[in-house]
């Protein structure tokens, strides 16, 4: 099984022995990646790796790989070296990456930062940080579905990270995540790529007849529930899907044109 090699990874390694870059394998292998972002609107990939290595030998905190619009960078060897090396990205003494993932993530996990804001060019970056997790999968043999956290998951009264570099981007955590599963299934081609339901641009205004579910991402009830919303809800629609998942035989979806979409079956009438 090969993947698709969409973008170039750079390597800068930080020098060894120092305080960012202890020069340990990571052992007994990688098992798990945890999903950062910088905290620092605006700086770069570049920047950062530069901060980092300036300030090897001042402080033990470090991560493998950051990714901006432009490029990806390895300052701590993990997918482009031939052994992996441990870097210092998440406090020791949490025990929720122990639970789930039965290892200190600074012993088994790479760590990936996403750098962003309103001068990086978010679609690109996030881009390019999806891919380079769904790579970083392939190359170590990880399930893309259950083998990825965000830092914020396992340090949850310290971090935000990455949902507020996302947030910025206008993209979700859960979002991240369905995206990461995807990319790895497009770039390893083990699962054919859904293509966009067909819809058409229609304006007009429903009423919700159940309670009913706002799905994010895809017209089918595997997508995430992005808000339910009480009988009597008025909805505005600017765009129908006819081919979405059916549901008692009924494969129309409205779309609010922001990624949202509702089965037709659940509303009244167009008002
Ligand atoms: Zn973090």
């Amino acid at each position: 099984m090969a993947f698709e090699m969409k973008y170039h990874i750079t390597t800068r390694y930080l020098g060894k022995p120092s305080k960012r870059r202890s020069g340990l394998p990571i052992s007994p292998g990688v098992k798990f990646v945890v999903a950062h972002d910088t905290g620092n609107p605006n700086s770069t990939a570049a920047q950062n790796v530069k901060y980092y290595e300036n300030s090897r030998d001042e402080m033990s905190a470090s991560a493998h790989l950051f990714v901006d619009d432009r490029e990806i960078i390895e300052c701590i060897p993990a997918v482009e070296a031939a052994i992996p090396e441990k870097a210092w990205h998440v406090l020791y003494k949490l025990e929720a990456d122990n639970q789930l993932f039965g290892f200190n993530a600074n012993d088994a996990a790479i760590g990936v930062e996403y750098c962003y804001g309103d001068r990086i060019n978010a679609d690109e970056a996030y881009k390019k940080y999806v891919w380079l997790i769904a790579y970083i999968c392939y190359k170590f043999g990880l399930d893309p579905a259950s083998k990825v956290v965000g830092h914020f998951f396992l340090d949850p009264h310290r971090k935000t990270d990455p949902v507020t570099g996302l947030a910025h981007s206008r993209r979700t955590y859960d979002q991240l995540l369905r995206d990461i599963v995807s990319e790895h299934q497009a770039c390893t081609g083990t699962a054919a790529v859904v293509p966009a339901a067909p819809f058409t641009n229609e304006h007009g205004t429903v009423t919700a007849a159940v309670k009913l579910n706002i799905r994010s991402g895809a017209p089918n009830t595997r997508a995430a529930i992005h808000q339910t919303v009480p009988p009597g809800t008025q909805l505005e629609y600017f765009l129908v899907v006819r081919d979405g998942e059916p549901v008692n035989g009924n494969p129309v979806w409205y779309g609010d044109g922001d990624g949202h979409f509702f089965w037709s079956g659940g509303v009244a009438a167009a008002a």
